[in-house]
């Protein structure tokens, strides 16, 4: 779930013209009025605040209606058949590919067995999608075994699980976890139940995200972050599937204060 450039620029003109016009027509109003009661004074001034909220909503709701279905298509965990990935190598355990992929600028996807040790890891060159090969998911099918799934979103804005997201974590019962790594967090969703079937679910989890979306997008006017995860709590819940967050906490060199 991530804006483009594009609908990025429109949104911050859009909230910036807002306050001005705002401002200028209550504030001849408040001018007008403030001779009689300073009370009512206050009342204007409240209701300056509650316009101006309300015109920001309502300017995000068109953006909505009008880039709406774009927001959360621009990342995806793409099918093997539409584009061809290639094989990358950032480590061979888990916590070493998790740490070493969450400031790259392009998305990587890595997959592990439960004990953590790495059984295939690509890329599609790309800032917004990527898989592992076609051969590598063979060799996954044939294995039978229960894996974690793991990826990266690369820039700043720190989004959770996009509608593609849940749809690949849905796609197959032996994908127990997924797990998005981030410049400052990590996502992890899990299936509490041991038992299979969550993949009958899968096509109804993508619309279900866009419709999330679409209710939830007045919070990107704070956040995109914020944004994300609302949806990304709700969709999990309504799914029966777990949901948490972990926060990094950025660690100073031990031998910092000792270099001089
Ligand atoms: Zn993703």
């Amino acid at each position: 779930m991530k804006l483009t450039r594009k609908e990025e620029l429109l949104l911050e003109i859009g909230l910036f013209c807002c306050g001005p016009v705002t401002c200028v027509v209550f504030m001849a109003i408040y001018d007008y009025i403030y001779m009689y009661s300073a009370l009512f004074g206050v009342v204007i001034f409240l209701a300056i605040s509650f316009f101006y909220i309300l015109c920001l909503v309502f300017f995000v709701s068109i953006l909505a209606i009008v880039f709406g279905w774009q927001v959360e298509d621009s990342e995806e965990l793409t099918d093997e058949s539409e584009q061809k990935a290639i094989s990358s190598d950032h480590g061979g355990h888990f916590a070493e590919v998790m740490e070493n992929i969450r400031h790259e600028k392009l998305e990587y996807r890595a997959i592990f067995d439960l004990n953590g040790r790495k059984l295939a890891e690509g890329t599609l060159l790309s800032p917004e999608k990527c898989n592992i090969t076609t051969e590598d998911w063979r060799s996954i099918y044939r294995r039978r075994e229960r894996v974690v799934d793991l990826h990266n979103h690369p820039g700043r804005s720190n989004v959770a699980f996009s509608g593609k997201d849940f749809e690949a974590f849905l796609s197959s019962d032996f994908i127990r976890k997924m797990i998005v790594t981030t410049r400052n967090y990590n996502y992890v969703l899990e299936k509490p139940s041991d038992e299979d079937g969550y993949e009958d679910l899968q096509d109804d989890i993508y619309d279900y995200v866009r419709k999330m979306n679409g209710k939830y997008i007045w919070l990107s006017i704070f956040s995109s972050r914020l944004w994300s995860v609302v949806v990304a709590r709700k969709t999990a819940k309504c799914f029966g599937l777990k949901f948490s967050i972990e926060h990094i906490h950025r660690q100073m060199p031990k031998n910092m204060f000792f270099l001089a």
